[in-house]
């Protein structure tokens, strides 16, 4: 397969196991997103696909060769971290010729290299400027321009947007994402900002506790998630409980709803409900009874808090589709079956 494949993946600090057997494949010009909470584990696979860490056990191919045992600087990889670590005392273009000039490619080559690279990242005209003179933006940018110098078979990338502000932050999402899809660069971004993978993946990785626990797209991940971790973890979420009666009628949060598939064996479940799913009526058949605890307008959403039974669930809805309901009012919760996803408990 040409691409990246990891094959159970393990790395273990002692006695503590900080990837346990990892599985992945990586298309060639894919990019994927790594997601998870500190700690899952999500910069250790980086670190062994970079070659920074060895694997404890398990194998990682590139284009079908292993390079499990391949030292870093053999493995042609372009890598961009938090840090940047751009050399601040030199300039915009010997930063990105920087890989170049040690790989000993003629300087003329590695001038008309530099000017293509700038155009690339809309920096043209920046080669003679200091490093330490240009903006947050402008520095990722020269070092993703540096990482790609080499043209390298895979891009990987830990936390890169972490030092901007949010608003360029998701400027520099679309732009990577543009750039990776017009060089077609297998690429691998570690993040733990779900917008950001969201953003730019065709495959996010939801990581916990060393393990994936989901590997899909974006819209797959958001409407099928596979567990009530990843439904939570990804976007906003309603969880509720579920269960069969002893006539096999669905109960949520103790009320019946009409239509609920429970998977064969199963008599308890959580349902995952997104609050844009979620639809208000007037109270009566059909619908959850539940009362009316807080509305959040946003301008452009308005949340709305309804108590059902104890817990609470939120509906969002665009200013157009307003529900017409005020705090401590009761209010009928209509779940359709078609969008409640319904997870082990
Ligand atoms: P974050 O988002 O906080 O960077 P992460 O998902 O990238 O988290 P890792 O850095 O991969 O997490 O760490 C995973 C686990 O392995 C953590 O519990 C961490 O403490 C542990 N760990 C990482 N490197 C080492 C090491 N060199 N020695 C011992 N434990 C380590």
């Amino acid at each position: 397969m040409s691409g990246l494949a990891l094959t159970n993946v393990v790395k273990e600090f002692g006695s503590f196991t900080a990837v346990n057997n990892v599985e992945l494949n990586v298309p060639q010009g894919t990019f994927v997103c790594m997601l998870g909470p500190s700690g899952c584990g999500k910069t250790t696979l980086l670190r062994m696909i970079a070659g920074l860490d060895l694997p404890t056990s398990g194998s990682i191919r590139l284009d079908g060769e292993d390079i499990t045992h391949v030292p870093t600087h053999k493995r042609n990889l372009g890598m961009v971290f938090q840090s940047l670590a751009l050399f601040p005392h030199l300039t915009v273009g010997e930063n990105i010729a920087y890989p170049l000039r040690i790989r000993g490619v003629p300087k003329e080559d590695q001038k008309k290299r530099v000017a293509e690279l700038l155009s690339m990242v809309h920096l043209s005209g920046y080669a003679d400027r200091p490093v330490a003179k240009l903006s947050g933006g402008q520095r990722q940018r020269v070092a993703i321009a540096r990482a790609l110098s080499i043209s390298p078979r895979l891009f990987l990338l830990d936390e890169p947007m972490s030092a901007l502000d949010a608003k360029l932050r998701e400027a520099m999402q679309v732009e990577l994402r543009q750039l990776q899809q017009k060089l077609g660069i297998t690429t691998v971004v570690v993040t733990h900002d779900q917008r950001e993978a969201m953003t730019m993946a065709d495959t996010v990785v939801v990581m916990k506790g060393g393990e994936i626990r989901q590997a899909a797209s974006p819209m797959e991940i958001y409407r099928k998630p596979a567990d009530s971790f990843v439904a939570d973890f990804i976007g906003q979420t309603n969880l509720l409980e579920a269960e069969l009666d002893s006539t096999g009628r669905a109960l949520v949060l103790g009320q019946p709803v009409e239509g609920i598939a429970f998977k064969p064996g199963m008599n308890k479940a959580t349902l995952s409900v997104r609050p844009e799913d979620v639809h208000l009526t007037a109270p009566g058949a059909g619908a959850l009874s539940g009362t009316v605890t807080f509305v959040r307008d946003l301008g452009g959403m308005i949340e709305t808090f309804v108590d059902v039974a104890g817990r609470q669930i939120i509906a969002v809805s665009t200013p157009r589709a307003r529900p017409d309901v005020s705090v401590g009012q009761p209010v009928g919760v209509v779940l359709s079956p078609d969008v409640c996803v319904v997870l082990a408990r």
